[in-house]
């Protein structure tokens, strides 16, 4: 039987529509908007894109919105002196730093001169320290990981404890928080990596497999176990001659037919992590913005 394909854009909505409730309930109540401030280095057009949508949905969420694109030749003093502006701005509760930054410039410093309290992205040692701590609660969960942990849950359940869970991908941004979540939600985890023997045989053994390897397609059917759940986090570009002369299309690090054809429930790319992770920036931001009024954040 083929594999329930989890819908990212339909979790998206809901985790939206809370947020706009929030953002609502919060201006009423108290008169603060969410503010977010996203900052742009150069003109990656990936980036581009990226920052867009998030200017956008922050809008659409009925956040005060700022968007600041500075040239990929930027002094590193000009970049972290508009970081200090943002951390000093009340009317600003939550920041992102869009990364990669170019050549040049310190992206450990740039994210890490972030205020704690305003690091939506949750990618400061800070954040990244409670989170490890097991007070996910006081931390910002990175957005993707964070995400993928919604999709989990709707696939599988609020309980995923005994769960056995093979993250393929060690990054800051997914992997190492993937695994602190799932942790924490009592799964027993293993982290695989690129120097990892005899990987299909590791993630044959996953009830819950999450692939953030930035390799398309690279994890097949030999790497599911049968009844297993695939969250595919993966977003690469690959030649697309079917659709036409230099057309591309996106694909996972999961080959999405053959591993659907041996889990129970997969996601699809695009369409599964990817409207999760700009959802949950906008639920960050809320609870920023909640945390800095002395409310509590919704769940
Ligand atoms: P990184 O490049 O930072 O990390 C990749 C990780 O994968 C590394 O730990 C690396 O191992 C491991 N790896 C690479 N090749 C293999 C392999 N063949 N077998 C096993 N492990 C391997 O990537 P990110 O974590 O930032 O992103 C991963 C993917 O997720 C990318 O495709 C990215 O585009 C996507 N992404 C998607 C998001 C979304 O919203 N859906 C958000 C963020 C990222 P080692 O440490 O040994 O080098």
């Amino acid at each position: 039987m083929a594999a329930t394909r989890i819908d990212g854009k339909q979790a998206a909505e809901d985790v939206l529509a809370t947020v706009r409730a929030a953002a609502a309930d919060l201006e009423a109540r108290r008169g603060v908007k969410p503010g977010l401030a996203v900052v742009l280095v150069g003109e990656d057009p990936a980036s581009q894109v990226y920052v867009g949508s998030k200017g956008r949905m922050a809008g659409e969420c009925g956040f005060h919105s700022v968007t600041h694109r500075l040239p990929a030749d930027v002094a590193q003093d000009e970049l972290l002196a508009l970081i200090d502006r943002l951390n000093a701005d009340p009317a600003i509760h939550g920041i992102l730093q869009q990364l990669p930054l170019p050549e040049g410039l310190d992206a450990d410093a740039v994210v890490g001169r972030i205020h704690p309290d305003k690091d939506v992205d949750g990618l400061t040692v800070v954040n990244a320290g409670r989170l490890a701590s097991g007070l996910p609660a006081e931390a910002f969960v990175p957005c993707t990981p964070a995400g993928c942990m919604v999709l989990l849950r709707r696939a599988l359940g609020a309980d995923l404890s005994g769960r056995r869970a093979v993250v393929v991908g060690r990054s800051n941004l997914v992997g190492k928080p993937m695994a602190q979540l799932l942790l924490l939600a009592n799964a027993t985890v293993t982290v695989a990596h690129s120097r990892t023997r005899d990987l299909p045989a590791l993630c044959r053994e996953a009830d819950i497999l999450v692939a953030a390897i930035g390799r398309p397609q690279a994890l097949g059917a030999d790497c599911v176990k049968p009844g297993g759940v695939v969250i595919d986090v993966g977003i690469n570009r690959i030649d697309a001659p079917e659709r036409g002369e230099g057309k591309t299309r996106l694909v996972g690090d999961v080959a999405y037919e053959p591993a659907a054809a041996v889990a129970a429930a997969i996601t699809p790319v695009p369409g599964g992590v990817g409207p999760m992770t700009i959802a949950m920036l906008m639920a960050n931001t809320v609870t920023a913005a909640c945390r800095a009024a002395g409310e509590t954040p919704p769940t």
